[in-house]
């Protein structure tokens, strides 16, 4: 039988995976936090990784003074051991940038730290290898290597806590095995490992500090970035709202203004016509004094979606005029095509036979049409006369009987 863990027993996985609390993000939060981190911090992995470097082969000049018995084994890890191995690691994290980024953030950031630990044991070494009287104070070569690691590198926090603890053990240790030698100035020891230590601490609030302004900095901009994707969105929907008639659903008039200047424009650009029909229902005071105003409004719905079906987005547009008037633009269209557009859509709104006992002129539901046609570029006049003259023809077509579509007599003109 499967045993439960007993509360203390070491869960090292978990322990991997540690942070404190405020530096930790749910999963999915993370793995969007470290993805968005990773190309940035990759390449000032690189940058200040190169520098680090150099600073790290100057200290070849405190070697020669300081522990000049041990200068040929500092000369040999220093530039021939270490900095080839960190060169590589440059040197893949800049030429396969790509490859690299995709390998786990955590391999990355482990091997960094690697770097900055295997820099303060070298040095830890070379100081307990040299007789030389000022090797105790060595220990404050100590100090650039944590600023690097914990400000400079800026390795994550939970690496910066292990990195300064492994360097105060260095520290330590420096001390612990030259414990008793007699040294000139052994009187340092002490001092040199509080110093350590004490910026081990205070580098390490700062990078404290930093991974959490940069988490939250993450958050913010997240929010913003979701704040500003609703606010298109509800814009969007407002726009299209501001451009719909709530009763019927198809375009209101503010849309068609804006899509038949625009139709004229370019009709004017191509020298090409362009068509306009008014749509009147017939009837329809007595509709909605016979059937009530709620069945008008249904009445009204059919009406536009009989007419919309009849116009396809491609041919023109269809929009609610005001009231029971309809109207539709029909680019390129010439006065027989327009007419045939306007005969269909009688004999669409005829089909749906919507009973209308009150009508005097037919037993259904019927609409006139007054169709006027354009070609702007050669005719001086505007979007309103072209209505003008489509209001002209529909009132003939009322005067005619009803249900029926009628072209105007005159061209159009200003
Ligand atoms: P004609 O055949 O000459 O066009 O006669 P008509 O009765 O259709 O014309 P009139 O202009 O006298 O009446 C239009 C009516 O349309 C009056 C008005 O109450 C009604 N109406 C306008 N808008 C709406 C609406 O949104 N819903 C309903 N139910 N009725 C509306
Ligand atoms: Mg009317
Ligand atoms: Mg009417």
């Amino acid at each position: 039988m499967k045993q439960a863990p007993l509360p203390l027993e070491l869960n090292w996985r978990e322990m991997l995976h540690w942070r404190p609390p405020v530096l930790r993000f749910d999963e999915i939060e993370e793995a969007h936090f470290q993805h968005a981190q990773s190309q940035a911090r990759l390449d000032h992995f690189v940058r200040s990784g190169l520098l680090a470097l150099l600073i790290y082969n100057l200290f070849l000049l405190a070697d020669r003074e300081m522990v000049p018995d041990v200068f040929a084994v500092a000369l040999k890890f220093r530039m021939f051991t270490f900095t080839p191995f960190a060169l590589v690691l440059i040197l893949i994290g800049w030429r396969f940038r790509s490859f690299v980024l995709l390998l786990p953030g955590a391999l990355l950031e482990s091997l960094l730290m690697l770097t900055g630990i295997v820099a303060a044991m070298s040095m830890g070494w070379l100081l307990v290898q040299s007789n030389s009287p000022y090797a105790g104070m060595y220990t404050a070569g100590l100090v650039p290597i944590i600023i690097y690691g914990n400000l400079v590198q800026r390795f994550r926090f939970r690496y910066a806590l292990l990195f300064s603890v492994v360097v105060v053990g260095v520290a330590i240790s420096c001390v612990w095995v030259r414990f008793g030698q007699q040294h000139p100035y052994d009187v340092f020891d002490i001092p040199l490992t509080l110093l350590v230590s004490l910026m081990c601490g205070h580098t390490l609030v700062i990078n404290y500090r930093y991974e959490l302004e940069e988490r939250r900095r993450f958050q913010w901009s997240v929010r913003a970035q979701t704040l500003h994707k609703k606010l298109a969105a509800s814009q969007a929907q407002l726009d299209e709202m501001s451009r719909r008639d709530p009763l019927t659903g198809v375009p209101n008039r503010r849309h068609f203004d804006e899509y038949v200047r625009l139709g004229w424009d370019q009709a004017a650009a191509e020298d090409a016509e362009l068509g306009l029909l008014l749509i009147d229902v017939d009837h329809f005071k007595k509709f909605n004094d016979h059937y009530g105003h709620p069945a008008g409004d249904q009445c009204l719905k059919l009406v536009a979606q009989a007419l919309q079906q009849k116009v396809p987005a491609e041919q023109g547009c269809v929009a609610r005029w005001g009231g029971e008037e309809f109207i539709v633009a029909l680019p390129g269209a010439d006065g027989a095509q327009a007419m045939k557009v306007a005969q269909g859509l009688c004999d669409a709104v005829q089909t749906l036979a919507l009973r209308h006992e009150a009508s005097t002129t037919a037993p259904h539901v019927t609409i006139s049409v007054g169709v006027a046609v354009c070609r702007p570029a050669r005719m001086p006049g505007s979007v309103e006369n072209l209505v003008a003259s489509a209001d002209a023809a529909l009132y003939r077509a009322k005067e005619g009987g009803r249900n029926r579509a009628v072209a105007a007599l005159s061209p159009v003109s200003g």
